[in-house]
């Protein structure tokens, strides 16, 4: 009789533990990211995406406050921070009321964060996450402000609005709490809390044209410091050029973009997996290129496409989650629900 209630004591104190750990939040953004992207990567990748093992999917509404059609920033501030806004605009309101992005809220919550781009860090994607400025042209005002920002770990181009700026400030040398490092293996071995692996000095080129580090590797490894902390953290990955494919309106651009953003997720995925605490989402701000399959073989993996613009398109965009608290991103919903979404998964309600 001791010796079961013992046990049941045992197993409601772990359950209680278990509920009592915040989860992992881990944002993967596709920039330009619509299901035709998805589905020509897919195809074009044997017919398989590490899309297929997430547990529920949903659509999202992308439009922005003044226009059908959205950009990455208003749709950036919609997701970080729960807002809709004007294109261009970066992390304030359609009334001007500047907003605290979900990093930051997770921030005050005792999270780690980290974010991670194929642009440079101080585009319109990973800013929505750490900047509150009119325009997302204000690049040197952005990384201003990341560098007074509390984010741990981030890796994406633009290094010259750090270190080559108007104001001559070199704010590597005011980020006296970061390790910065130049390559993939300095990285790897870096021990500190805080690091910036500034990838490029401008923004890093398409894969096509050699781009390195991976930014599958570059996940996996990001996901072993950040959780080595010890903390509950916020980790923000964007698949920033699949957007850049479809502004090209070039099919093999979009294809390569997507087919490495699928790689990494499928590393968040098994973190995810192992982890047991960590809810992965997956979605995009937009689609981009107005893209359709018009052809293609599967068997070779080919596929032909044709673009109705060189924009963005108001089409609604896919959201796939994993993990705790994932079955509330089935449904359709304003792109601000991921922001209400991952509130309510954090705040534990
Ligand atoms: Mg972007
Ligand atoms: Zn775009």
């Amino acid at each position: 009789m001791k010796k079961i209630t013992l046990l049941l004591l045992l197993t409601l104190s772990l359950i209680v533990q278990a509920q009592d750990k915040s989860p992992n939040i881990i944002l993967m953004i596709g920039d330009g990211m619509g299901l035709t992207q998805i589905s020509a990567g897919m195809y074009a990748n044997g017919n398989t995406t590490a899309l297929e093992e997430f547990s529920y999917v949903g659509l999202s509404k992308t439009y922005a406050t003044d226009q059908l059609i959205t950009d990455s920033a208003a749709s950036g501030t919609a997701m970080a921070a729960g807002v809709k806004t004007y294109n261009g605009v970066i992390g304030i309101d359609s009334k001007n009321v500047s907003h605290q992005s979900i990093l930051e809220i997770c921030h005050g919550l005792g999270y780690t964060s980290a974010l991670l781009a194929t642009s440079s860090i101080v585009h319109a994607t990973p800013a929505s996450f750490y900047a509150n400025v009119p325009s997302r042209r204000m690049y040197e005002d952005i990384a201003l402000q990341l560098s007074q920002h509390h984010v741990d770990l981030f890796v994406g181009g633009g290094r010259k609005f750090f270190v080559n700026r108007e104001d001559g400030k070199n704010l590597k040398n005011e980020m006296s709490a970061y390790e910065f490092v130049s390559d993939i293996e300095a990285f790897r071995k870096s021990s500190s809390k805080k690091i910036g692996f500034l990838t490029y000095d401008e923004e890093p080129p398409p894969l096509l044209k050699g781009r390195e580090p991976s930014l599958a590797e570059l996940t996996k490894i990001s996901l072993e410091k950040i959780s080595a902390l010890g903390k509950p953290f916020f980790m923000m990955v964007e698949g920033s050029q699949i957007d850049w494919g479809g502004h090209g309106n070039n099919t093999d651009y979009v294809i390569s973009e997507f087919k490495e953003f699928d790689s990494a997720i499928r590393n968040a995925l098994e973190f995810a997996k192992a982890n047991g605490n960590t809810l992965v989402i997956v979605t995009a701000d937009h689609e981009t290129g107005g893209m359709a399959i018009s052809g293609g073989t599967l068997k070779r993996g080919k596929i032909k496409a044709e673009f109705t613009t060189k924009n963005h398109s108001a089409a609604m965009v896919p959201v796939f989650s994993f993990g705790p608290s994932s079955k509330q991103f089935s449904g359709i919903y304003e792109n601000t629900a991921i922001f209400d979404k991952m509130l309510s998964t954090v705040k534990g309600n």
